[in-house]
């Protein structure tokens, strides 16, 4: 599927709102993504984590890890289409790094395949990257559902994403919807 048909799959979910939205970073943007909004309907997860296995099918992948809580969700699904264990890495009690819990470990020289859903400012994925080198894992690669930095987020291993969107944030004395009177909505619980 190209991006266009990607991107047409989150909105016909309706996990991407168009409209004049205030980030949680008080930013204003015109586009807005509920990513649990597309997570919560099995189909859709399912189409897109075959999409994501496709992707890696020839990279020899023996596990595949993502972060929570919607890395949960891909890297299960994705690891279904490529026959291997899926696991995921959570908050650490200081909160700050990721952790395995409930028995999880790698194997050194275990070919890892790390996943998550959308990447904004790539640092869940920075900190699962971290954790897996931690054992010793062979990182064969990173796949995204939506890389929304517009492909300005740069790992040390090779990032495929089903779709890239450039999406553009304003402050408010910037933006142009405002400049357009058009009503603000405040959405998201989460940093943009
Ligand atoms: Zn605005």
């Amino acid at each position: 599927m190209t991006n266009d048909e990607i991107l047409a799959l989150f909105q016909e979910s309706g996990a991407m709102l168009d409209g004049h939205f205030l980030l949680t970073s008080g930013r204003h943007s015109d586009i807005y993504f509920e990513k649990f909004t597309i997570l919560r309907q099995p189909p859709y997860v399912e189409k897109l984590c075959k999409m994501m296995a496709d992707l890696f099918r020839e990279a020899n992948v023996e596990l595949v890890v993502g972060p929570t809580t919607g890395g949960v969700l891909i890297a299960y699904e994705t690891a279904k289409h490529l026959g291997t264990d899926s696991i995921y890495a959570e908050a650490g009690d200081d909160g700050k790094s990721r952790v395995f819990k409930r028995g999880f470990s790698i194997d050194p020289g275990t070919r890892v395949l790390i996943v998550d859903d959308i990447l904004t400012t790539g640092r869940s994925v920075h900190e699962v990257i971290g954790l897996c080198r931690s054992f010793e894992a062979e990182i064969v690669g990173l796949g995204l559902l939506l890389d929304r930095s517009g492909g300005k987020t740069k790992f040390d291993y090779p990032l495929k994403a089903l779709a890239t969107v450039s999406a553009e944030s304003w402050e408010s004395a910037d933006c142009p919807l405002c400049a357009k009177d058009m009503p603000l909505t405040q959405r998201g619980s989460r940093k943009q």
